[in-house]
């Protein structure tokens, strides 16, 4: 049998584990961010109806740059943000990992890098390499929060291309201020001009306004997007971005011919018809994201403040152990590999009940 170690793989891939959280078939499953309420039933049947529209012209390739589907979510931004953005400022793909992938593929490269600032979402550095971008990680504090001072510096002596901030952080939950941003993106200015990616992934679960308005006299900042969590659709693989224009007519430039499937625009534009519905989940799970702070505060852990749909917890002398422990008893959380600390995502009110009843019984086993 061959193995990989034995096929002619790229240099920088040689020894690597792809990315991925265990699935496993297990109760109350809290290990990956999702939004734990299935779409209405009205939404799955006007679904229906837009992809039936869609599938009568499928002998034909899908509109190329998503015009319909880019208007919808520039509406969507403007009216959620305050901020007028509009289709000229909006790109999609194929989740916000293919955005990413796309502006590293446009503005990383061989011979460039890209920074982020880790403990964070650990695809940024993993989509660098697969595009032959170098990685730099930068520091964050002890509580989490970016350094912003250490940041700048950092950027000044690296000048990175692509400067990635993950506001709210995957997997830590911190949001990032916007003084800190405006910093980043002088020093960003000043060392390159370099790009500034701000990953917004989680940015309806906030109990700060987002980031986007940001983008305004800033060319070189791109707030990235996504309807797999706050929309409930992390299946539908929809990402997106908006920047200045001249952003998306860069990733054009490596975006592959018809890359956003008919049925895809389809299904996201009917997603978009009932936002009121979804945003109404959302306003629920910030209500249990909020419960379980409090909650795992009062079983004495130490809990980072959350702005997203997850919360880190910990401090564990084995976290893998606990997260074991935590696996017999039917809850399956995430180890990032944060020393000490484990995240666990916000479920429904039952779901959330389980893990608390889980950790309670853990910490009891495990003094
Ligand atoms: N950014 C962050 C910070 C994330 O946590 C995730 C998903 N875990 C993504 C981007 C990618 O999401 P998707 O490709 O589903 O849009």
């Amino acid at each position: 049998m061959t193995g990989i170690e034995q096929l002619p793989v790229r240099d920088e891939l040689r020894g690597k584990t792809p990315y991925g959280a265990p699935q496993l078939d297990v109760p109350v499953r809290l290990n990956t961010n999702e939004n734990p309420y299935p779409l209405p039933e009205e939404l799955v049947q006007r679904i229906a109806e837009r992809v039936t529209d869609a599938a009568r012209t499928l002998n034909r390739y899908p509109d190329r740059d998503a015009l319909a589907l880019r208007t919808a979510l520039a509406a969507y931004l403007t009216r959620t943000t305050g901020f007028e953005v509009s289709r000229e400022q909006v790109w999609a793909a194929n989740g916000s990992n293919e955005v990413i992938q796309q502006l590293l593929q446009t503005f990383g490269g061989p011979g460039r890098t890209a920074i982020g600032f880790e403990p964070s979402y650990s695809m940024h550095g993993l989509i660098s390499r697969g595009t032959g971008t170098g990685w730099l990680s930068g520091p964050r504090r002890a509580d989490f929060t970016i350094d912003t001072g250490a940041a700048v510096r950092a950027i000044a002596e690296h000048r990175p291309e692509v400067v990635f901030v993950c506001s709210p952080n995957n997997p830590t939950g911190t949001a990032v201020d916007r003084g800190t941003v405006t910093e980043l993106y002088e020093a960003a200015q000043a060392a390159g001009p370099s790009m500034v990616v701000v990953d917004e992934a989680y940015g309806e679960f906030s109990h700060r306004p987002s980031l986007l308005p940001l983008i305004e006299g800033r060319p070189n900042l791109v707030v990235s997007r996504t309807m797999s969590k706050a929309f409930g659709a992390a299946g539908l693989r929809l990402g997106y971005l908006a920047a200045d224009p001249a952003v998306v007519d860069a990733v054009q430039l490596v975006r592959l011919p018809y890359h956003l499937s008919a049925v895809t625009q389809a299904t996201a534009l009917a997603a978009l018809e009932h936002t009121d519905t979804l945003l109404g989940y959302v306003e629920r799970l910030k209500d249990e994201r909020d419960r379980l702070v409090r909650e795992l505060r009062a079983l004495g852990l130490e809990v980072t403040e959350s702005d997203a749909n997850f919360v880190q917890f910990g401090v564990f002398d084995d976290a893998h152990a606990t997260w074991r422990a935590l696996l017999e008893h039917g809850v399956l959380v995430r180890d990032n590999g944060v020393p000490g600390r484990l995240r666990v995502t916000a479920g429904t009110p039952e779901e959330n009940d389980a893990f608390l009843d889980a950790v309670r019984a853990v910490t009891k086993e495990t003094p």
